[in-house]
């Protein structure tokens, strides 16, 4: 098969996917008022409605509307001030009332969008002359090629869970071939929220980055823990390709089994592989689904499309139509905390952090929260040192106190410690209430930052280091590394290998 970049220069990849969100932060399911876990025991929340028993009324529950309403307004959709229940039928046990209550034609959130931003060595995925959206608009590079495309959102409407089902004595646990199913009816009636978007995505990447900005979006909104691995945020990538320059859609595949953020961008650039060699060869594209095989890198057919009739869609008699007031879409309004981009750019305007370590620390509502806290216990100048100290430093830890992290920014700032000491000291306070300050006096830790002694070092070792002065001099300025190591074992570590670096650099030109 041809590489990704080389099929891109001939045929455009068209790509939309449809995302479902377990709103995992609700004490209770969609229509019932069962426990929302699927840790207990096998069959222990359910009841007569989400075991679908005849007779028994769904009730739908307010705030997973009012999740759903924070998400389209998240994500610039119109909120529809009114919607309707739809019954979907299909004849599976993971659905004993034979029908998923869905939304129909109109859900609940329609005709949003999100700007994507595509930075670095994937923004290269996208050839330089497609530089148009889906719309098109012209797309404006940045020196680096990174770029910012508008991504149009369909729909995002509301629906329920189905039970889960466990497949024994087949192989890799599918049903071809196992002697017994089991059902656990606990995740039946979990709402969900699916979120459509336009064919509007150009490459995997664009894809993987559409992904990831909803997952932040969706924590920062506090509606979902939207794991990948865990399936409470799974994605279906649809995709067709046609030649660069034509405007018909070509045929789609559908493809399932997306675990992480890497199946997603690897199962689209295996499969827009895939097309391209079929259609160069004179074959056709079946509108199949396809099952992503992460160990063998490729996707297999899993079955032909059924048509939207098969469902037999129609409103559900037991479910009232919608209305939502203005009143509580406006309370949904102000329940939307400040959002990862503009928490980033917030932190840049504010505090001068790097753009980087900013995106970092503002996508994920813990760590933001966790950052905010150090923020108010330092002096303004300190503030970058905290940022690096988060992104750098502490994953792999468990947590710290805001004022642990804050202390330890300040040593950093400060000079009395170099950052490879600012490591002894987290693994000396990991897991405890200690100040950073106390463990760097215990261990004499602390370096000097009087210039005048850090100059007599400097002096000495420049005297007798000739050979790499000579060579310095010579423009290989990398012997700075050499220098400053020499003068921290002369000053038996005492000495701050930032400062030893300058005073060096100054003393050689
Ligand atoms: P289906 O009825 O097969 O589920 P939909 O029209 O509901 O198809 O679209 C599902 C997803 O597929 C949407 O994200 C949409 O943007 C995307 N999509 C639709 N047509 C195409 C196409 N020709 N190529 C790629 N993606 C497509
Ligand atoms: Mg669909
Ligand atoms: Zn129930």
């Amino acid at each position: 098969m041809k590489k990704l970049a080389e099929v891109l220069q001939d045929w455009e990849a068209v790509i939309g996917l449809e995302v479902h969100t377990e709103l995992t932060t609700l004490k209770t399911k969609m229509f019932c008022n069962c426990r929302l876990s699927h840790d207990d025991e096998p069959n222990a929340n359910v009841c007569p409605v989400c075991l679908g028993l005849p007779g028994a009324l769904p009730v739908p529950n307010k705030k997973a509307i009012e999740s759903i309403v924070m998400a389209g307004l998240a994500t610039n959709c119109q909120i529809m001030r009114h919607s309707m229940f739809y019954r979907k039928h299909y004849f599976y046990p993971d659905m004993a009332k034979n029908f998923q209550t869905t939304q129909g034609p109109v859900a609940f959130c329609m005709h949003g969008n999100l700007d994507l931003e595509v930075h670095g060595v994937g923004a290269a995925e996208r050839p330089d002359f497609a530089d148009t959206t889906a719309t098109g608009e012209k797309i404006n590079r940045e020196a680096d090629g990174s770029y910012i495309v508008p991504i149009r959102i369909l729909r995002i409407h509301m629906e329920e869970d189905a039970a889960k089902m466990v497949h024994v004595g087949g192989a890799e646990g599918r049903i071809t071939a196992a002697t017994e199913s089991l059902i656990d009816y606990n995740r039946c009636g979990t709402p969900l929220i699916e979120l459509v978007t336009e064919p509007d995505l150009r490459t995997p990447e664009e894809a993987r980055l559409f992904m990831e900005t909803l997952q932040q979006t969706f924590r920062t909104l506090g509606i979902s823990d939207c794991s990948l691995e865990k399936g409470s945020m799974r994605c279906d990538g649809n995709i067709s390709l046609r030649r660069r320059g034509s405007a018909k859609l070509g045929t789609k595949t559908e493809m399932k089994n997306i675990n992480s953020f890497k199946s997603l961008h690897d199962a689209l650039e295996y499969e827009i592989c895939r097309q391209a060699e079929v259609l160069e060869e004179g074959g056709v594209i079946y509108q199949e689904t396809r099952h992503w095989e992460p160990a063998h890198k490729r996707t297999v057919v899993m079955r032909v499309k059924e048509t939207a009739d098969d469902y037999r869609l129609f409103p559900d008699p037991d479910l009232a139509p919608f209305d939502l007031s203005d009143d509580f879409i406006n309370a949904c309004a102000q329940r939307v905390p400040e959002l990862p981009r503009q928490k980033r750019n917030r932190y840049v305007a504010d505090y001068a952090l790097k753009l980087t370590d900013a995106a970092q620390i503002a996508a994920d509502p813990t760590t933001a929260k966790l950052f905010e806290s150090c923020v108010k216990l330092v002096g303004v100048q300190v503030i970058p040192t905290v940022a690096n100290v988060m992104v750098n430093l502490l994953p792999g830890y468990d947590t710290f106190a805001p004022q642990q992290i804050a202390s330890l920014a300040e040593l950093l700032n400060s000079d009395a410690i170099s950052f490879a000491q600012a490591r002894e000291v987290l693994d000396a306070i990991n897991g405890t209430d200690e100040d950073p300050v106390r463990v760097v006096d215990a261990r004499g830790m602390r370096q000097t930052t009087d210039i005048v002694a850090l100059q007599t070092v400097v002096d000495e070792v420049l005297a007798r280091c000739t050979d790499q002065v000579q060579q310095y001099k010579e423009g290989n300025t990398k012997v700075i590394g050499f220098l400053v190591g020499q003068c921290m074992k002369a000053s038996k570590g005492t000495g701050n290998p930032k400062l030893f670096n300058q005073l060096l650099v100054q003393s050689l030109s």
